[in-house]
């Protein structure tokens, strides 16, 4: 693994981290946690200001607000994820034109050189999920995905504060960002503490002026940041041989009392950071002159979606949702070697019914 020289970094202010902020648009298109539309989303940020410093999302089962809060990086993840950049809900994949008599085939590639700014542990670890899925175990690597995600540069945060909907601890993958980043920022009291996780993130680092170098105390304070955090999460279930205890309740009845709850409305799949389902279409337009082959997102709540030679193998609502939920945290340990759930509590908040897979999976568990 490389060296990423741990208990070494700097402080910066707030100027230094517009000056980081600065030389990251010189090279990327930055995509960073910005307020729109009464909400934290991902989106292009063209400065640091547009970042919603000062501000904190409040969340519980099928409930989102947003409040006032002293600091900077007061917030958790945005209701988006980087899914939404790396695996959009709608990407043209090729476009076919007729042109005299004949046919023009155009191969659509992805364009990204993306840096995302700000991106939590929870959110870090979908990536890798991400990469597992469509590149590294995958046998048929995806050149889209990998196109836009090979070069991203990755500016992470650690968070000092949880919502009522994160379970990260649980799921043990953060809120401490670990590995897979070449910047991290831990805001403290006196400033932000910058550490680099490669050789691209150091030498921009280095080259950054105003900083000095971070003594133990500023480390101490890191700890007792994430301990903040870590305390605010409460430890909902043991992950250690779950796939097995789950796949031993397959049959349970309970999986049936879904059914009265769940509208299979798909929110929970669209906003979950590693739901990577999706269809392929064609678009043709209305005078037959242009068709697009566009990839969408699907979802194994859609009554289409286990539809084999006409037949609906999945016709009950609480067989998709036990399909979801048995893939999140069984089958997915089988083909990827680990959880396709990061802890992230998107799919709680944003459930109009506000079901908690975190309780569903207690349920479950304590069935017959
Ligand atoms: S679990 Fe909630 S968000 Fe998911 S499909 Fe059912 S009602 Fe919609
Ligand atoms: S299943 Fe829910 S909590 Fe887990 S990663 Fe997806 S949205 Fe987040």
């Amino acid at each position: 693994m490389e060296d990423k020289g741990e208990g070494r970094g700097y402080i910066v202010s707030y100027q230094g981290l517009e000056e980081l902020f600065c030389r990251l648009k010189e090279g990327w298109r930055v995509v960073a946690p910005k307020l729109k539309e009464g909400v934290i989303l991902y989106s292009e940020v063209e400065s640091l200001r547009e970042l919603p410093f000062g501000h904190r999302n409040r969340e519980m089962p099928g409930f989102y607000c947003l409040e006032r809060a002293e600091g900077y990086f007061t917030y958790t993840h945005p209701v988006n994820s980087l899914k939404a950049f790396l695996h959009p809900s709608e990407l043209v994949l090729m476009r076919v034109r007729t042109s005299d008599g004949c046919l023009e085939f155009e191969v659509c590639n992805s364009e990204g050189n993306f840096c995302f700014f700000d991106v939590r542990a929870c959110d870090l670890f979908a990536l890798e999920v991400l990469d597992r899925v469509f590149v590294h175990k995958n046998p048929h690597p995806d050149s889209y995905y990998r196109k836009l995600r090979e070069g991203a540069f990755v500016v992470a945060v650690n968070c000092a504060y949880a919502t009522s909907t994160c379970f990260c601890t649980t799921m043990g993958t953060g809120p401490e960002v670990k590995e897979g980043y070449d910047l991290l920022i831990t805001e403290l009291r006196e400033g932000f503490l910058l550490e680099a996780g490669s050789e691209r993130g150091r030498a921009l680092l280095e080259s950054l002026g105003n900083k000095k170098e971070a003594g133990e105390e500023h480390f101490l304070q890191k700890r007792e940041r994430l301990r903040e955090a870590e305390a605010i999460m409460e430890r909902h279930f043991e992950i250690g041989g779950l796939p097995d205890r789950l796949y031993g309740r397959m049959d349970s009845q309970y999986w049936k009392h879904i059914e009265k709850r769940c509208l299979a409305c798909t929110s929970c799949t669209q906003s979950c950071p590693t739901c990577f389902c999706f269809d392929i279409l064609e678009r043709n337009d209305l005078k037959l002159k242009e068709s697009e082959r566009i990839r969408v997102w699907d979802s194994c709540f859609s009554p289409a979606f286990a539809t084999v030679h006409r037949y609906n193998i999945r016709q009950s609502v609480h067989s998709r949702y036990r399909q979801w939920l048995m893939h999140k945290f069984a089958y997915w340990m089988d083909q990827f070697d680990l959880f396709g759930c990061v802890g992230c509590g998107r799919c709680i908040t944003w459930c109009p019914v506000g079901i908690d897979i975190r309780q569903e999976i207690k349920k479950v568990l304590g069935s017959e």
